[in-house]
């Protein structure tokens, strides 16, 4: 069997990526269509390098539909001087652009879920093409990977940073660290339903410190979401030495998932009553949430109970919810 050389990415970056000073700029990626015949989607990317050091790659926006990444990581790349940089910050606040100026979790363009779509092919869809270039040109150049998320429009979290538990131990601890840097008010150690296509995953594979985090959700911010997400990238920054600098460390309380039982899962559609909210300690075999028929009066409603004791982490955010819909998050708390 013979393998062809992989062809190049078609995105191209307006800004040098690997020269000192503060750049800001788009990836360029052709996009041909009805409104734009040679247009072109343009992501927005800021790179602050000074000299040599770690680099950090900073993202947002995996998801178009979650916000406390792409605030936070605007304002930082409107504010880092070159001066107080050691190494480089690589910034894309908005990492599924289309899906972000969308308002949406996936791109408008192809349905393409960034998180799902990783390594991306560079001739495939404008999702894949992003993922592409990220796994090729982005992450090869990063130490360490800070990609935010929150829980979107159907979900909402209590707000904590993340890392995942490796085969690798040492990668791990680096992970964790970092995670324990961030200071969140709540440190996960994450569990995913399907790590396959994750852009975790991809970075995780080539060895990259990668930490991530959800910070509310419900397609909005708050300040206390927002104010987490700034103080968690400039810790980050200060733990990997790029910027200078005391960590602004604060309380956080840990969490692990040990196993799918953390996931409950709507059966039937209806009107979701929450019994528990965020934070609180919940048993297992507790009632967390009702689904209510709404097509007639009389009928009982699913009674969706928790698995396994802890902590509520996560709710389904709108009040209607459909069978397959993720209804509820249950997190063990660990000293
Ligand atoms: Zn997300």
């Amino acid at each position: 069997m013979t393998s062809k050389p992989m062809r190049p990415s078609p995105i191209s970056p307006t800004i040098d990526l690997d020269g000192d000073g503060v750049h800001h700029g788009h990836l360029r990626l052709p996009y041909s269509r009805d409104d734009s015949a040679w247009g072109s989607v343009m992501i927005p990317m800021a790179v602050i390098r000074n000299g040599a050091g770690p680099t950090a790659l900073l993202t947002g926006g995996n998801h178009g539909d979650e916000y406390e990444g792409p605030l936070a990581l605007f304002d930082l790349a409107g504010r880092l001087r070159q001066q107080d940089v050691s190494g480089a910050v690589i910034i894309v606040p908005a990492m599924n652009y289309p899906a972000f100026r969308a308002a949406t979790r996936t791109s408008p363009i192809d349905s393409g879920n960034m998180n799902r779509s990783f390594p991306g092919r560079p001739d495939g869809t404008v999702t894949e093409k992003i993922a592409d270039y990220f796994q090729r040109e982005l992450l090869p150049r990063a130490d360490l990977v800070l990609d935010f998320h929150s829980g979107g429009k159907t979900l909402d979290f209590l707000p904590f940073c993340a890392a995942h538990v490796l085969p690798d131990e040492a990668l791990t601890r680096q992970a964790l660290a970092a995670v324990e840097a961030f200071s969140a008010p709540w440190s996960m150690r994450m569990l995913e339903i399907d790590a396959v296509g994750m852009y975790d995953t991809a970075a995780e594979e080539m060895g990259k410190v990668f930490v991530t985090t959800e910070l509310g959700g419900g397609g909005t911010s708050t300040a206390a979401s927002v104010r987490i997400a700034r103080r968690g990238a400039a810790n980050v920054l200060k733990h990997a030495g790029i910027l200078a600098g005391g960590i602004d460390s604060q309380p956080t309380r840990w969490l692990d998932m040990p196993s799918g039982d953390c996931f409950c899962f709507a059966e039937e559609d209806g009107l979701i009553e929450t019994m528990a909210d965020l934070g609180e300690t919940v048993s297992e075999g507790q009632v967390v949430a009702r689904i209510h028929q709404v097509g007639r009066t009389g009928a009982a409603p699913q009674e969706i109970r928790a698995k396994l004791s802890g902590i509520l982490t996560a709710r389904h955010f709108p009040g209607l919810v459909k069978a397959g819909d993720c209804a509820s998050v249950v997190a063990v708390e660990v000293e």
